[in-house]
């Protein structure tokens, strides 16, 4: 889920994708979507493989997610995985009850890491709700810590908190997606062992610091993502966002960098495999 507000449902894509038959393009990897979201799932996975996009990764948000996004991935087994995790947004019914059989199947392959949890202060919430907010998010970073997953942080308006929270579990790693932060926050998150994850924000004219972060971060640190079915990247902004457009995400960032785009979507597949190594276990 976005860390801000940018999608409408108005019409699905059409195929005026970036894959050339002469020049197929490299590979990528959708790192973080919401393929429950889509009621023409079919479509949307095919439009993906059109664009050589090799694998994606649909992510959980609430309490009980596992049996619906893992009957995805049985339905896509060439390239979907999944992470089983509880969104701050959906933390208040999380207990100790809810939180074990959130995670019973946690050991399950497919299940490649743990998210998307952290923190979203954007309501203002009291001092209640943000410690039911850190307190499952301390669950879920042990929970991580345990089975030795790597983790999705999801952070809105709670940057100092996150990062305090997350450097009290050094052995865990993981990515911090949509990365809409300063360059300062960057370098503390690069510290603790984090990659970055970056979004459709970054081919928004009017987004200089996404933009910085994209120069700034190191190639081998660096995740692509569309966060689909929100943030739709331009040319397709405020509709609505799938994992095809990915591309244009990789492409984004390689004009800022001045770097061909294969050099992104390689590099940004091997830093995937390197922090998500279950992924590799059903390569095409
Ligand atoms: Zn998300």
């Amino acid at each position: 889920m976005t860390n801000t507000h940018e999608y409408s449902k108005m019409d699905s894509p059409n195929s005026d994708y970036s894959a050339h038959p002469a020049h197929p393009a490299h590979p990528v990897i959708d790192s973080h979507c919401h393929l429950d979201s889509f009621d023409d799932l079919n479509a949307v996975i095919e439009r993906a493989k059109l664009n050589n996009v090799s694998k994606i990764v649909t992510i959980g948000t609430q309490i009980n997610d596992y049996a619906r996004l893992r009957a995805i991935c049985e339905q896509y087994a060439d390239r979907c995985y999944m992470t089983i995790g509880v969104h701050p947004d959906n933390v208040s019914t999380l207990d100790e009850r809810t939180l074990e059989e959130t995670f019973a199947h946690i050991t399950d392959d497919r299940v490649i890491g743990i998210g998307e949890i952290g923190l979203d202060y954007r309501e203002h919430p009291d001092i209640d709700v943000k410690t039911c907010q850190q307190k499952a998010f301390e669950s879920q970073l042990s929970i991580a810590q345990t089975h030795r997953k790597p983790v999705y942080i999801h952070t809105r308006n709670a940057i100092a908190d996150t990062i305090e929270i997350a450097s009290r579990f050094p052995d865990v790693r993981g990515v911090f997606h949509c990365f809409c932060e300063g360059l300062d926050i960057a370098r503390k998150v690069l510290d603790l062992g984090y990659c970055i994850s970056l979004s459709g924000i970054v081919t928004f004219r009017n987004a200089p610091l996404v933009h910085d972060i994209a120069r700034f971060v190191p190639l081998d640190r660096l995740l692509v993502e569309t966060d689909a079915p929100y943030l739709a990247p331009s040319p397709h902004r405020g509709k609505r966002n799938e994992p095809a457009y990915v591309r244009l995400v990789a492409e984004g960032i390689a004009n800022l960098r001045g770097v061909p785009s294969d050099v992104i979507c390689e590099q940004t597949t091997a830093n995937f495999y390197e922090l998500f190594p279950l992924a590799q276990n059903y390569s095409q």
